[in-house]
């Protein structure tokens, strides 16, 4: 592991962050919330963002074709302008002025000020695995802190996104879950992340020659479908053909979820063929209660069912997260009762696979990772009701870009 400043290390911590925000608008971390989460005590559940924040400048990502005319125009600009701008974002993954030749030299710095100002600087990276796995920490145009994690393997490159800064939806064993949630992400940050990767990928500085992006999954800080509209527009954005978007399969890129049942619902209508995840980790209302607080409101079994018509629906497998906790939710009899509950649906094809993830416990977590042998049950269990199983790697563990471990904090 290496770390690399690349800007002096700045004075705000998250929390002063916030803490800058209007005064009167709910503040997404306290004090309060901060020891609560020390003590092991519940967090409340935060369903929307707080109001009142300043939005980020629009960008070209933001934008379909037509609105990215309409822009240039709005600021005086000629529209026709924006597909070249279109073709060095998207297609040529360039982001630099200068390398814009073919835009007048007088007229360069209004047109890319005003499609494409900076949306994000990277604070650090940290990385993992020769280089083949890194982190990077952003700042938002406000001070907002988000991580993202690219993650090279020999056949393909995954960038790990966040849609949020923070999360509210509390759930206690994970490191974002525990900061509370400053604020929803706007597509074009969204979308940043990815473009940031692909093209230091396509300048040949991830170790294993030019590369492209292959895969892309909402699995870091944020509830994706918390931030729907942005969420999908980003979406599009990657998966839309070159230059309107990053020319993406859909089938790359998959969104996790906690299991907000009316947006999957909604997701199931939009008709994009994405892979949904669905973080289950425990197979009864008792239990996920307390690790997915979100199931208060919508049980297993509605939540189930919800990814079920998802898969029916666009004929893509469902994947099913569970976070292996030692003791918590890793016995024999809960790998059973989960084969029971994901065959209630009454499917008579493999419409689900269950991807065990071993917890990465958060600092000061009273949870710890599964026995081997225990995670071996599990899996044969899983196996013998005829449900395919993984256990997924936990690259970049060390630098703490594994799942569940990004607290964006500039102090670590
Ligand atoms: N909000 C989305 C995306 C979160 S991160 C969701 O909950 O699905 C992606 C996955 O990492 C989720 O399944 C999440 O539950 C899991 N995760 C969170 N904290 C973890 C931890 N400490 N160890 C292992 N997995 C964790």
């Amino acid at each position: 592991m290496s770390e690399t400043p690349q800007t002096p290390q700045p004075q705000q911590t998250p929390q002063s962050a916030t803490a800058t925000a209007d005064a009167d608008e709910p503040s997404a971390t306290t004090p309060e919330m901060e020891e609560a989460a020390r003590a092991g005590r519940a967090l409340p559940l935060v369903m929307s963002a707080p109001r009142g924040r300043k939005k980020p400048p629009p960008h070209l990502a933001d934008l379909d074709p037509a609105g990215r005319k309409a822009l240039l125009e709005d600021n005086g600009l000629p529209g026709f302008r924006a597909k070249q701008l279109s073709t060095h974002y998207f297609a040529r993954l360039v982001d630099a002025p200068e390398q814009m030749t073919d835009l007048p030299a007088a007229q360069r710095g209004e047109l890319v000020s005003t499609l494409l100002p900076e949306l994000m600087t990277p604070v650090r990276t940290s990385e993992a695995d020769r280089g083949t796995t890194r982190k990077t920490l952003w700042r938002l145009f406000d001070g907002a802190l988000v991580e993202s994690v690219l993650m090279r393997y020999t056949d393909r490159t995954t960038m790990c996104v966040s849609s949020q800064a923070g999360c509210g939806m509390a759930c206690p064993f994970c490191a974002t879950g525990q900061g509370g949630l400053q604020r929803n992400m706007s597509t074009a940050e969204i979308v940043e992340q990815v473009m940031a990767g692909a093209r230091s990928l396509a300048r040949g500085e991830v170790p294993g020659g030019p590369g492209r992006v292959n895969n892309v999954v909402f699995m870091g800080m944020g509830e994706p479908l918390a931030n729907y509209k942005a969420v999908v527009g980003a979406v599009r954005r990657l998966t839309d053909p070159a230059p309107d978007g990053l020319g993406m399969s859909a089938r790359g890129v998959t969104v996790s979820t906690v299991g907000l049942v009316p947006r999957i619902r909604q997701l199931t209508e939009e008709g994009v063929p994405l892979t949904l995840a669905l973080s289950l980790h425990a197979p009864d209302d008792e239990l996920r209660n307390e690790l997915v607080p979100i199931n208060t409101r919508f049980s297993v079994a509605e939540t189930v069912d919800a990814a079920w018509q998802y898969a029916r629906t666009t004929k893509r497998r469902v994947s099913i997260e569970y976070a292996m906790m030692r003791g918590i939710n890793d016995q024999g009899w809960r790998a059973d009762l989960l084969a029971d509950v994901l065959y209630a649906t009454g499917a008579d094809w493999g419409w689900v696979h269950v991807n065990l993830i071993p917890l990465n416990p958060t600092p000061g977590s009273k949870w710890t990772a599964s026995d081997p042998a225990d995670e071996q049950e599990f899996v044969r269990r899983l196996e013998a009701r005829g449900i395919p199983t993984t256990v997924r790697d936990t690259r970049g563990r060390e630098i703490d870009g594994a799942c569940g471990q990004l607290a964006a904090s500039e102090l670590a």
